[in-house]
């Protein structure tokens, strides 16, 4: 097989490869995508020689800037059109039992390949003249490519217990790709789930954001459960397996669901955090399961340890404790009200009290509770997306009259403070919320003289006087604000 190669970056290190009097390949994943036809914006390019050396030579030809990564002795430059093209010597590698990290050597292309992960990344081709663009194959990769296959070049035990990172990435290609990973493959991610241990958790969650911005991430998870991993890289999500029954009543299997759930979301959002949501939205349920008479099973506050339990899991898997996990965890919390909502009577007050506890990430909130939807008669999951439906429209018309999504108290504790000539109190609390409560109940429009007047009052109620300043000045709330 050969590949075009009519890029202008493949001529110019084919040229200096050629001055040099070095050999250079391209291999793994962009070779692998060029032929499925996908697209790859990282290249990597192989040198039976000095890698960093015909970067610097490349690099000066095309007027790039190169990078040089002495550490990993590799380096790197920038295509025109703006891929980033990786330099390294062509390697041979020996693993130890305690690390992930090789002893490395210098290797011909074929040492190379043998250190590569699966067949269908070991591929290569050629930047020599003679032969520019032939595929160098030796474990006959491009078969594997076109049967959909998951294979490792060696035995799956040595290649998996050098490096356990392989396994997950074996099965993140497989939710990516579509493609199967070879039963002995599959049977040796189960039999080397020990080696896990030696993993740093930010790779694992890498592969996972990957597997989740799969278009079929549950085969990910599927894959994960059947080796076992599962419930090393998630307990959490593998703790919501299985069915209970008591007096001949059982509960939906959440693990299922979940899945379900996650691929649901898939065609409606490309944000990983939301996926990362449907992921999680039920992993309180666990903990929260009780079995009542006469009610059958129940999930009481499952939303409230959910989000509390996606810290830890943040937490385990070493992913950021920042606004994205803060934005996983409101989503959690909030899953339950729009289906609330449309249980009780989808009134104005509960509308904005929705707006403005889930503010400029209401969308995405419905979004979620329209993938959660996931009964298998039709006709009932018609009924609820036709109720949600009803609370968009509902949630728009109530927005565009009050503005709720981004309320900011018109009066803050700042002002009550200095009107009352106070310190931080219960009472400044009490005031606040006062107010906030009129807003999001309609019992005052959402303005500052409303808020004021009601201030007055509520203060007046709760036994505070205007304070004077020392210059005897009433510094009251309206001066405060045209101060602002
Ligand atoms: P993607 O870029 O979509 O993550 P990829 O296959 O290009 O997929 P990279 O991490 O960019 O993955 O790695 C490039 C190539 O390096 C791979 O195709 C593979 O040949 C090799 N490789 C990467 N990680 C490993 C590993 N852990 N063990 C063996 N080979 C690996
Ligand atoms: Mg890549």
């Amino acid at each position: 097989m050969k590949l075009d190669c009519s890029k202008h970056v493949f001529k110019i290190i084919s040229e200096e490869a050629e001055i040099m009097g070095v050999r250079a390949y391209v291999i793994g994943g962009y070779v692998r995508d060029r032929i499925l036809g996908r697209p790859s914006k990282d290249i990597d390019v192989v040198v039976e020689g000095d890698g960093p050396a015909l970067a610097r030579r490349v690099g000066a030809r095309t007027g790039s800037h190169v990078a040089i990564f002495a550490r990993f002795g590799t380096a790197m430059i920038h295509s025109e059109d703006g891929e980033e093209v990786e330099f390294v010597g062509a390697r041979k590698e020996s693993y130890s039992r305690d690390s992930r990290k090789p002893s490395v050597s210098r290797g011909t292309l074929r040492d190379d390949q043998l250190r590569r992960d699966f067949t269908i990344n070991a591929l290569s081709f050629s930047l020599q003249k003679e032969d520019m663009g032939e595929v160098y194959d030796p474990f006959n990769g491009l078969e594997d490519l076109r049967n959909g296959l998951i294979r490792t070049p060696l035995d799956p035990d040595t290649t998996f217990s050098d490096d356990p990172l392989r396994m997950v990435r074996a099965i993140r290609f497989a939710t990516q790709l579509g493609f199967s990973i070879v039963p002995e493959a599959l049977e040796s991610i189960g039999r080397n789930r020990g080696r896990m241990a030696i993993l740093s958790p930010e790779r694992v969650s890498e592969e996972l954001h990957k597997i989740l911005m799969s278009p079929r991430p549950s085969v990910g998870f599927d894959l994960m459960d059947r080796t076992t991993l599962l419930e090393l890289i998630l307990p959490a999500l593998s703790a919501l397996k299985g069915v209970e029954t008591q007096d001949g009543r059982g509960h939906k299997d959440n693990y299922r669901h979940t899945l379900q759930v996650v691929d649901n979301i898939v065609p409606h959002t490309d944000n990983l955090w939301l996926r990362w949501a449907a992921l999680l939205h039920d992993i309180g349920k666990p903990a929260t399961k009780r079995y009542e008479k006469g009610l059958g099973w129940t999930f009481h506050g499952h939303e409230v340890v959910g989000a509390r339990m996606v810290y830890e899991v943040f937490k385990y898997l070493r992913m950021p404790l920042n606004e994205k996990m803060k934005y996983v965890q409101k989503l959690v919390l909030l899953h339950l009200r729009p289906i609330a909502l449309v249980q009780e009577e989808v009134t104005d007050s509960a509308v904005r009290r929705l707006l403005f506890d889930a503010g400029d990430d209401i969308d995405d909130l419905m979004t979620l509770c329209e993938a959660d939807i996931t009964s298998k008669n039709d006709r009932t999951v018609a009924r609820h997306l036709a109720n949600f439906q009803l609370v968009r429209r509902k949630l728009q018309e109530v927005e565009e009259k009050d503005r709720i999504r981004n309320f900011q108290p018109p009066v803050t504790g700042e002002m009550i403070m200095q009107t009352y000539g106070i310190k931080p109190c219960r009472e400044i609390g009490i005031i606040k919320e006062c107010i906030k409560d009129a807003i999001l109940d309609g019992r005052i429009p959402n303005d500052r003289d409303a808020a004021l007047a009601l201030m007055r009052e509520k203060a007046s109620e709760l036994g505070l006087k205007e304070s004077h300043d020392r210059y005897g000045f009433c510094a009251n709330a309206e001066k405060l604000l045209s101060d602002a």
